[in-house]
């Protein structure tokens, strides 16, 4: 019999963290949809940390699928064909046993509906060949299965094994007809997964990819007091915003990577290696970003080149007054800077114009675009 997620008691849902209470949030890589949390894999470094949900191990629902897909598809911000879409990227894991039905749900619901958005699943769990049957099965949405593996060993930063994410890989990419999957390679720790051997591992992988993506560590103070509570040696001297890693060690991991001819191509963002998977322009405008291209395919190179324009003035006038913009906003040749939008609102302007917005008060310095220095421990 196929497993569910229970529905969340009164009492429980008493205890949820206010922000995991609202399943569907904006984020940078679009609308968020999270009815289900709790995670049984406790990775050290989870996001759960700052929610502080990490000691809720079983996953529970916070209402019926048929609930959620409502309330995602009738967020305000939301837009059929437009708003990238991410299934149960924050609380739990989306191909868990339990979970994975529900997801399944989720995906038929919005390929029902006839939307084509971008849908993206992130998984670090099993996947198997009738999974894939399933995700073949959709033919409106276009769907990018993002596997997350490290090659960490060490079991207190990760319990999970890395050959499961491996296998999901290989089983993914042997039957991808109408999605997409990607090697997910994350969180690269300097000192910790970025030898020679380790990244060799990775390209080596990425022969049953269409794309890679790499980042950092997402080290943040919640976390960092995990780690000294569990007495894991801390990689960084400081926590941050934005994702970690330094910009010497990035160099050298793509150079090695590179060295791999016939590894998928690798991207900085996300969202570029899922343009890239499905040859369409990058949805989140890193073009402008023109340091982030450099790694880039020329074909892939030149879809974005084809796409890029500078918004209308009167489009994004009229956008920016009916969000609240406080002043003008000014339009560079990178961005469009904003004063007084949260993130959400930020985001919705970014991809409704396919061009990076930013906030005035947040800057984003060359070469440093979403990610952040840090001193490593040594
Ligand atoms: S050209 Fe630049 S923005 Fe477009 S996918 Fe490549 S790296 Fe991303």
């Amino acid at each position: 019999m196929d497993k569910h997620v229970a529905i969340i008691g009164t009492a429980q849902l008493s205890q949820v963290n206010p922000s995991l209470k609202n399943p569907v949030e904006y984020r940078k890589s679009g609308l968020s949809l999270n009815h289900i949390i709790g995670c049984p894999l406790d990775c050290s470094y989870c996001v759960r940390h700052l929610f502080g949900n990490f000691d809720q191990r079983k996953p529970l629902a916070l209402m019926t699928d048929e609930q959620a897909f409502e309330q995602l598809i009738s967020h305000r911000y939301f837009q059929p064909h437009i708003t990238p879409i991410q299934l149960f990227n924050r609380a739990t894991d989306p191909m868990l046993p339990e979970v994975k039905n529900h997801t399944h749900k989720i995906l038929r619901l919005l390929d029902q509906s006839g939307l084509t958005n971008n849908v993206l699943v992130i998984t670090r769990w099993r996947v198997t060949p009738e999974d894939c049957v399933r995700f073949n099965a959709l033919s409106n949405i276009k769907l990018t299965i993002l596997v997350t593996y490290s090659g960490i060993d060490d079991p207190e930063v990760e319990p999970i094994k890395s050959s499961i994410a491996a296998s999901s890989l290989g089983v993914l990419f042997k039957h991808a007809q109408r999605y997409r999957t990607l090697l997910y390679w994350r969180p690269i720790v300097p000192g910790l997964n970025d030898s020679v051997q380790h990244i060799d591992r990775a390209a080596q992988l990425a022969r049953h990819a269409h794309a890679t993506v790499f980042s950092g560590l997402f080290y943040r103070k919640e976390i960092a007091q995990y780690y000294q509570s569990q007495g894991i040696p801390e990689p960084y001297s400081s926590t941050a915003r934005r994702k970690l890693l330094p910009l010497e060690d990035e160099k050298r991991l793509i150079r090695i990577y590179q060295t791999h001819t016939s590894s998928a191509p690798i991207f900085r963002k996300t969202s570029c290696g899922v343009a890239y998977a499905h040859q369409q322009p990058d949805y989140n405008g890193h073009f402008g970003i023109t340091e982030i291209c450099d790694i880039c395919p020329s074909t892939q190179f030149s879809t974005c080149k084809a796409a890029w324009k500078k918004p209308d003035d009167a489009l994004l006038s009229s956008l920016c007054k009916s969000l609240g913009v406080q002043g003008e906003p000014v339009i560079t040749d990178r961005s469009i800077v904003v004063r007084g939008l949260d993130e959400q609102r930020r985001y919705f302007l970014q991809h409704t114009l396919g061009y990076q917005v930013h906030d005035i008060d947040k800057p984003h310095h060359y070469e440093r675009h979403g990610r952040s220095e840090a001193e490593r421990n040594t």
